[in-house]
Formats: structure tokens, sequence, C-alpha cells
């Protein structure tokens, strides 16, 4: 790190606070508390590459929420900057102690992220440290820091640009959330070594010569894949260890001088694939060249696949020093060698500016605006198009024509009847394309329909359309309120209740939903008399009058249910360590969890708890939004006893054998 006198200093003072502050404190491990932000301002160093400013307030970063110093002690004796940036970093942590869901606390990660951009890396850091210290916490908490890391930081690590810490990330959960899996998939890595680091020689040695001629040192190198991707391969392709190849891929990093041309990076890369494809046979779909256009996330690199030694396919990523230190760093190292535009023509502040955009959008709550930034703004990679005046506009890829329409502003999207793509003419729902340019033509008779809803796939758009429908459905349906109205009253039968058990009977969601259908001839007034007799002012289902008497099962779970305990020969499982029997539970459908499976409980609205297996797929999402729902489960020690389990039976078909021709 580059560091002057001044930085020395501040470093110093910042280093001894901290040590001062925290020397009462012990980590659960034991080790003195101390160790944690030195950890997480080394990794702030090195692992991301941030300067003073950050590394300071790495060490600092645990003072004010856990130690006497105030937040005002931090700005006075550090400024403004640092001072602004350990409040960001302490409102994350206590966003974290309330027992808040946790969709709202990732819309104030979201918050400060857009502010300073430094408080989420130094958060990256700090949260890699907590991962890969995890095994000194109790088993409940490492399945719940885990999951929040693999719902948010890994994704979050992904768009930044941080692809060491994203893979790192998502190793460290798979050790807490598939333990198993992840030290067989280890111990066979290990075991294979040897041979894979020879077929590396055999594949990199006649490429080297070839290389040597560009003139450009370089580094060229096999990098074996991440522990998850593998396991991801496992899973999703239905391979065994054995048959997957790709375990690792070929690097080759050339070696220019930081500052050289693009044009110059771009050529030297061309040069060396050209060396690849002479010496290994290419296999020609699989090429990808990001340098030429980086990914939206400043990814830069060359991507080819390639037949090596045994038709073996390897791949192989060519770049320069700078890409390579992006594609590890991510921002971070973007903004150190192009410096922060304020242009807002940067790929991050073009992203910055969209995530500003729907923290701003109203009427969206947490748990919405949660899902709509996963799909619109952490995995999906956006179209670049341009207005008629030439003004560029950022879509979520996938994005059409009437999502534009929309992103121009709300009355456009409204009066939207046409939309010309470069000059022609195409559907409302037409994909739009990167470098399109974009025409809306409008009128102001038109109205949104439902069927605009499926034509767009923006938040924005969405939510525009969903408000306008109600409105609209609201004024159509009057005439069908009226009309219920009447029937109702003809009927002799009490207005509120009757319209409650009709809109239970025949599934609606609201009453405008119901009003409407009849203003529009989809649902017919006569139905109610078919489906319903008249009994003591009530609508009673016909057919149904006995299975009406019976109480419905009541909801409330919520607390234990204050029994006996019973004898613990009954007890399959302890729930929060108790026998689980004291709770209504059941095991979920999802995953079928076994007995000496590794389990949690999960307090559902309306079914009382179900039991989990840990690597359920469906845990993550769980535990990251409804932490605080989340109970211990573990299976007490019964050898005879017997579950239903779910069993997968391959076997391969031998062809005659046994078969009936
Ligand atoms: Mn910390």
């Amino acid at each position: 790190v580059n560091v002057d006198a001044n930085d020395k200093e501040e470093l110093d003072r910042a280093y001894k606070l901290a040590v001062d502050a925290h020397s009462e404190q012990r980590r659960k491990s034991g080790e003195p508390y101390i160790f944690h932000p030195i950890a997480v301002a080394k990794i702030s160093a090195e692992e991301i590459g941030l300067g003073a400013t950050s590394i300071i307030s790495a060490l600092l970063h645990d003072v004010v929420e856990d130690t006497p110093i105030t937040s005002a002690q931090i700005h006075e004796q550090f400024g403004k900057t640092i001072g602004k940036i350990v409040d960001g970093l302490t409102k994350l942590d206590s966003a974290y102690n309330a027992n808040s869901p946790q969709a709202e606390n990732f819309k104030k990660i979201l918050r400060t992220l857009v502010e300073d951009v430094r408080v989420v890396l130094v958060k990256m850091a700090d949260r890699l440290h907590n991962m890969r210290t995890l095994g000194a916490m109790p088993m409940h908490k490492q399945m719940k820091i885990a999951a929040e890391t693999s719902f948010l930081y890994a994704p979050l690590a992904h768009r930044l640009g941080l692809y060491a810490f994203k893979t790192e990330y998502l190793d460290l959960c798979m050790k807490v959330t598939d333990r198993e899996a992840y030290s067989e998939i280890a111990k066979k890595l290990a075991a294979t070594k040897r041979d894979r680091e020879a077929y590396i020689e055999a594949f990199i040695t006649p490429l080297k010569e070839r290389l040597d001629q560009i003139g450009v040192p370089y580094k060229i190198f096999g990098r074996p894949k991440s522990i998850y991707s593998i396991w991801n391969k496992i899973k999703s392709k239905g391979v065994t260890f054995e048959e997957i190849y790709d375990l690792f891929a070929v690097r080759i990093v050339l070696e220019l001088p930081m500052k050289s041309p693009m044009s110059d990076e771009k050529m030297v890369c061309w040069r060396a694939y050209s060396i690849v494809t002479d010496v290994h046979t290419p296999i020609p779909e699989r090429i990808k060249d990001w340098i030429t256009t980086p990914k939206s996330n400043g990814y830069e690199s060359l991507h080819t696949t390639v037949i090596g030694p045994k038709g073996r396919y390897v791949e192989v990523q060519i770049r320069t020093e700078r890409m390579d230190q992006i594609a590890e760093k991510g921002f971070a190292a973007h903004w150190k060698y192009k410096g922060v535009s304020t242009d807002g023509n940067d790929v991050y502040d073009k992203w910055l500016n969209s995530v500003r955009e729907i923290l701003d959008a109203p009427n969206m709550d947490a748990v919405e605006f949660l899902g709509e930034f996963k799909e619109n703004h952490l995995f999906n990679e956006e179209v670049f198009v341009y207005t008629p005046n030439g003004d560029m506009k950022i879509l979520p890829k996938g994005a059409t024509a009437l999502d534009f329409a929309f992103s121009i502003h709300s009355d456009v999207g409204y009066r939207c009847t046409a939309v010309k793509v470069n000059n022609k003419l195409v559907p409302l729902s037409a994909k739009l394309k990167n470098g399109d340019q974009v025409t809306v033509v409008t009128s102001p008779k038109q109205k949104p329909s439902e069927s605009w809803l499926k034509m767009v796939v923006t938040g924005k758009a969405k939510s525009k359309i969903k408000s306008s429908m109600k409105e609209e459905k609201r004024k159509v349906g009057e005439i069908g309120m009226e009309a219920m109205k009447r029937k109702l009253k003809n009927l002799k039968v009490q207005y509120e209740e009757s319209m409650e058990t009709l809109i239970a009977y025949f599934k609606y969601e609201s009453y405008v939903d119901l009003f409407y259908d009849i203003a529009t001839d989809k649902f017919q007034i006569a139905q109610i008399a078919k489906h319903f007799n008249v009994e003591a002012g009530k609508l009673v289902p016909k057919g149904k009058e006995e299975e009406n008497t019976t109480p419905k099962q009541t909801h409330d779970h919520l607390t234990p249910h204050q029994q006996e305990v019973k004898t613990a020969e009954n007890t399959k499982l302890l729930i929060n360590g108790e026998p689980g029997e004291k709770y209504t539970y059941s095991f979920a459908n999802c995953c079928n969890p076994v007995q000496g499976d590794p389990i949690f409980a999960f307090l559902t609205i309306s079914s009382g708890l179900k039991i989990h297996r840990s690597s359920c797929p469906n845990s993550t999402n769980l535990m990251a939004n409804y932490g605080y729902r989340i109970m211990t489960a573990e299976w007490v020690n019964t050898a005879n006893a017997s579950f239903v389990a779910h069993l997968t039976i391959k076997g391969v078909d031998k062809g005659k054998i046994g078969r009936a021709h």
C-alpha cells in the first residue's frame, strides 16, 4: 500500500486506539478481539487493494459498536471521511443485531453502498474474516451467517467484481451447509493433485516456447476450480467427480506495463490466443471476448476452450496484468486504474445509479425490493440503448420496448401505443439489444391493460402498470359492485359477511377483482344461487353444510403448546433443546429430512414448525429473509427409528438381458 507520512501517523493512531478500546474483549474462539480488526484491515489492503483511508476505517470498524468510544470521537480524531465510513459500518452491524426481517437490513446495506462504496468493500473484508473464523460459533449461528453470505454477500461480491471473494464466500458457506460433500471433494482434489499438475505441465509446455517469442513477460498457470463450483457441476449435470474434466482452467497473464494503451493490451491478448489455438484445437463456439465488450461488472478477459492432450477440454483465460487485477479485486482495482469518473459513464457509476433509482422507488416493500434487486441488479447484466436524441439508457437484460417507455417517464409508459426500434415498428414486448435506438409513440387515449404486465421485466414498469390497473379496475368494477349489492339485498343476507364468504369460495384476491369480473361478464351473479343456500341470513355452500360446522384448525402455533413433556421414549427430535412434541412440527416436503441429517426448524405462518435439512435448497432463502423464525433442531439418537425417505435409483440398461422381445 502506498502511504505517506501523514497516513502512517494516522494508521498508528488508529491501531493504538483500536488495541486500547478492544483490550478487554475476546472473540468466540478465545483469542483477543483486536485480532479481528487487524485481520479485516489486512484483507482490505492485501486482498482488495484498498488505500489508507479504508484500512484505518477497517481497524476502527467495530470500535463504536462494541466499546465506549463514540462516533463523535472518531469524527474528531480522524476527520469526516473516516468518521462517515465507520458510521456506515457501525450502522450495518447494528442492523444485523435487530430482529427485523433481513430484507430491511439488506436495503440498509445498499443505501450505504451508494453513499460510499468503501463502506461495503470494508464490510466485505469483515464478512470474509468472520466466515473464515466461523468454526468457533454455535451451529445455528453458523447457518444463519452462511445463509446471509450466500444470499446477499456472494452475489454482491460478484456484482462488484470481487470474484476471489465470491468464490471463497461460497466455498465457506458450503463448508457449513454441506460439510460432507465439501470435505469429500476437497479430499478428492488433494488426491488427484499430482495427476492434475502433470497434465497442466503437458498442456503448458508446448505453449511456453511460442509465448516467449511475443517478447512480453507473462505468467501461465493452471488454477483449480473452487469446490463450490465443482459441486454445483456435479449436482446440475448429474456427473461424478471423476467425470469432470475441467477441474481447472489455464490462465495466461501478460505483464504489460500498467498504463499501456488499450489497443496494445487487446493485440497482445489476441496474439496469445492465436498461439494457444495453433497448438491446441479450439472448440469454435466456446470463445468469449470480454476484452472488446467488458462485462458490466468490469470484468475483462479472453476465454476459449481447446482440446488438450488425451482429448480433454481445457478452458484457457487470457488477460493482461491490469485485467487480472480487475478480475480478482473488482471495483477497487478498477478505481485505482481508471479513477472514479464523474461523468456517470463508468460501468460502476451506471450500476450505482440504477441501484439508487430502485432504492428511491416508492411503494415497494422490503421483500419486493429485494426480489427486484436480486432479479435485475445483481445477476443480470444490462443492455445499453439510446433515445432518439442519443441519450443512453441502461435497462436490465431482457428489458422490453415497453420497459423502455416506462424508463423515460411513467406517463410515457401509460400512453405508449407503439415503439420503433432502429426506425422499425416492433411489438411492445420486443426485447431490446445493445445499441438499439428506441422511439416511443404515445397517444392520450391509450391506457395500460392487464396483458402489459407480461410484457415488462423492470420493477418500475410493473409497479406503475399494477397501480394504474387497480385504479382502472376499481372504476370499471363500480357497476359490478352495484349489481352485487342489489343481489345480496334481495337474498336478505348481510353484505360484508357474505362478501367474505364469496371471495373465499370463488378464490378471489379482493372485492375489486370480483366486482371487475362481474362488470366484465366474467362472473355471473346467478352463480351465487347455484352454489349457495341461504340459511338464517347467511350464505351456506350447497352440499357442504356438515363440513362447515366442524371448527377450523387453529393457526396459532406461534408459541409452543404448553403441554406436559411426554416420555423421552417418544421423543424423536429436540427443538430449541426441548423435546419436539412440545411444538407442532412436521417434516418439510421439499427436502424430506431423515434421521441423522443436519436439520433446523422453521416457523411457518400457518402450519407450525417445519423441519428442513440444513442443505435444503430453500434454506438459504428462509434463513436470509426470515432468520428470526429459525429454531435449532437436532435428532435424538434412537437407532431403531423408522422414517420415510425418497430414494433415487439409477440403473444402466444392459440391452437384451432379461428383456422380453
Ligand atoms: Mn467486524
